[in-house]
């Protein structure tokens, strides 16, 4: 297989795994997997979160992808399995360290990444969609209701605080 091709194989993998990462997040981390994600939507109290169990199984699977890959000899496949991996990886930098601040990162604001925060926080706002994270759909009703629902929540907070400092 050339070259390009096999380019071709491994970014059309990372392209399907935001449709795979969609639909896990809305039907299996929002269904029967909601024990474990619970814990990513609620107040954090500690530094791993049972939702971290979601990433090592998931990794589970680009490993077989690693292993079925060499054992059929399969280039083709190789390169498949690079482009889940290399998804993992980004969403994992986007999502845990970008977004919710998990390591001690500074990453700096792009126009990119200052949008799929936006919209990741919409998810956690108002619940629902979007549950995409690198390509994340959010019509613009909801980003409104979800705007307004923050700005009711930090006047709360400031106002809190407010009275808090005049005590
Ligand atoms: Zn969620
Ligand atoms: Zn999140």
């Amino acid at each position: 297989m050339r070259a390009l091709a096999l380019i071709a194989t491994g970014l059309a993998a990372f392209v399907a795994m935001e449709g795979i990462s969609y639909a896990t997040h809305r039907w299996v981390m929002h269904g029967a997997g909601m024990r474990w994600h619970r814990s990513h939507h609620a107040p954090s109290t500690t530094r791993l979160e049972a939702n971290d169990v979601f990433p090592v199984v998931f990794s589970v699977f680009g490993i077989a992808l690693f292993a079925a890959a060499s054992a059929l000899d399969n280039v083709p496949l190789f390169w498949a399995a690079g482009g889940v991996t290399l998804y993992g990886a980004v969403y994992l930098f986007v999502h845990d360290i970008y977004i919710h601040h998990r390591l001690p990162v500074e990453v700096d604001d792009r126009r990119y990444l200052i949008w799929v925060r936006d919209s990741h926080r919409i998810h956690h706002t108002l619940g629902g969609e979007p549950y995409g994270m690198l390509f994340p759909v959010v019509s613009a009703a909801r980003r409104s209701r979800a705007a307004e629902i923050e700005a009711r929540r930090e006047e709360r907070l400031s106002s809190s605080l407010d009275t808090r400092s005049r005590l």
